[in-house]
């Protein structure tokens, strides 16, 4: 089961998840190859970290917009640990680079932004430069550039040959407010002699264990929460009877001669289907509900 540990000790936080449920589904939704199952599950795990930090019903989305072959790669997350996501183009596959997948090379260079929903004021969007397109240095480099919060941030996952998702997960590391300089280096330090998340999820170790690898060292752990991670998408056949009824008369009418209308949610690839009836009553709603305003 995906889930995702919040813990403190002295004075650093870390949360750490184990994603590999979530980033599986996300992998068959959209059938993705290794590349993009690889490149969408490190920014879908981001993604849920980031969430980590909101409020209830609060949610973010992160979207790399980088220029290369797998193109945009949008993952939505919310404080209550349901994520969704998708990438433009699944099924890309490039050479591997020193034996591993070539994320960084698939997501290429361009701008990631993370926009935050807290339902009370407008969202904020933060951006800034993708450095390597590898996503986890990506992200610690967004929080400390945009939003002055130094952080580290480790995320894997691992496909087997079969094209399945073996392992996902991450962690992220931040100072708490006024950390010593001395705990500053000593994170830097552990981080730094840690082995891949990936690896550490596919030996099994739960996202408390990954929170004591990445605190070694430091004294009086306490685990604040744990919650579970899901795939989940918003979309319904209702919301997209709303989205088809903002077309234009033209392009509805022209669905209604076609006799049926299958639209597809980018976000979790399911499909909805929509029969000629379906479609001469939407329309005619339409056209009451423009009539009257
Ligand atoms: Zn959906």
């Amino acid at each position: 089961m995906d889930y995702l540990c919040k813990a403190t000790a002295e004075d650093v936080r870390v949360y750490a998840a184990i994603t590999t449920g979530v980033v599986g589904e996300a992998a068959r939704r959209h059938r993705c190859g290794a590349l993009a199952t690889a490149a969408l599950g490190r920014v879908m795990t981001g993604a849920l970290l980031l969430a980590a930090n909101l409020k209830n019903r609060e949610c973010l989305t992160v979207k790399f917009h980088g220029n290369g072959p797998l193109g945009k790669i949008v993952a939505d997350a919310s404080a209550d640990g349901s994520t969704r996501g998708y990438v433009v183009h699944p099924e890309v596959e490039l050479p591997l680079t020193n034996g591993k997948l070539s994320v960084g090379q698939g997501v290429g260079r361009g701008f990631l932004s993370v926009t935050r929903f807290t339902g009370l004021k407008d969202p904020v969007t933060g951006t800034c430069e993708i450095f390597s397109g590898e996503i986890a240095e990506d992200l610690t480099r967004y929080l400390f550039q945009s939003e002055q919060t130094p952080s580290v941030v480790g995320l894997g996952v691992l496909v087997g040959i079969d094209g399945s998702t073996e392992a996902a997960g991450g962690f992220i590391v931040q100072p708490l407010p006024g950390a010593s300089e001395e705990t500053l280096e000593r994170l830097e330090q552990t981080v730094a002699t840690l082995r891949p998340v990936s690896m550490m999820v596919k030996d099994g170790l739960s996202a408390q264990e990954i929170v004591a690898e990445v605190l070694r060292g430091f004294t009086a752990i306490h685990v604040l929460s744990e919650t579970e991670l899901s795939f989940r998408c918003q979309c319904s056949k209702n919301r997209t009877r709303e989205i088809l009824s903002t077309l234009r008369d033209e392009d509805l009418k022209q669905l209604e001669e076609d006799g049926n209308a299958e639209v597809c949610c980018d976000f979790c690839g399911e499909k909805y289907h929509f029969t000629k009836e379906e479609l001469v009553e939407i329309r005619r709603m339409m056209l009451e509900n423009r009539k009257v305003k």
